[in-house]
């Protein structure tokens, strides 16, 4: 069994249709301009190695960089940081995407259960919140609603602080499209924190899959 880094885990979720921030990962500074201008300002720069999972908890994901100062500037700080653990770390450059609500979604294989899945509200804060609801795969539409219903913050999804309402069709259809796709391709493990919501529109920001 092996984790996909973001590339490969992301490459996959885009075969399977979902919408992900593809990053690239770049060697040096002139690499990561060239990047940066292809996909367009703004632009992310993260850590890039097998050996960081957390990646901003050592400072490795810079958003919101708006031009080439920026850039510069931001990539050498996520590349000394990330080389004081992992002296081989890359670094990646991705869209940077607006605003929205972030979400989790989650699988695991349990040794009694099979695979499960995990949904709640998403980001940094997961393991703090531990707000998630949990299903056995593969789940319904009817099911993906219950676990949409049964999260303490659902609020957050009718639009909050300017940000635009989640579409509850939408995300159920999403989270029974992520269980199609956990139940084939010997997944093991689905780590998608955080797909960022706009309405009917979910992108896929972060993602390790264990194969
Ligand atoms: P990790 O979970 O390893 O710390 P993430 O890739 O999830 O790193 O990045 C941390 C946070 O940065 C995310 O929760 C999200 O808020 C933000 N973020 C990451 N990638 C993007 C992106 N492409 N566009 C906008 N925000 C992002
Ligand atoms: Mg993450």
């Amino acid at each position: 069994m092996a984790f996909l880094n973001e590339l490969d885990s992301k490459r996959l979720l885009a075969e399977e249709g979902f919408e992900v921030t593809m990053p690239e990962v770049v060697s040096n500074l002139e690499e990561a301009k060239r990047a940066a201008e292809r996909i367009g300002y703004p632009v992310v720069v993260k850590v890039f190695s097998n050996r960081i999972v957390h990646k901003s908890d050592v400072g490795g994901v810079v958003v919101g960089i708006e031009d080439e100062a920026a850039l510069k500037r931001s990539y050498s700080e996520v590349l000394l940081r990330a080389r004081e653990i992992d002296p081989e770390a890359k670094v990646c450059i991705q869209k940077c995407v607006p605003k929205g609500v972030e979400l989790v979604v989650g699988i695991h294989t349990d040794e009694s259960f099979g695979k499960v899945m995990m949904f709640g509200i998403g980001g940094v804060f997961v393991e703090l919140l531990k707000d998630v609801s949990f299903r056995l795969v593969p789940i319904g539409e009817e099911d993906a609603v219950e676990m949409i219903e049964e999260i303490k913050a659902k609020a957050l999804l009718d639009g909050f602080r300017g940000l635009p309402a989640v579409d509850k069709g939408a995300l159920s259809r999403f989270l029974v499209k992520v269980s199609d796709v956990a139940q084939g391709k010997g997944i093991v493990q689905m780590d998608l924190n955080p797909v960022i919501a706009y309405g009917d529109r979910f992108v896929v920001v972060d993602a390790r899959v264990l194969l």
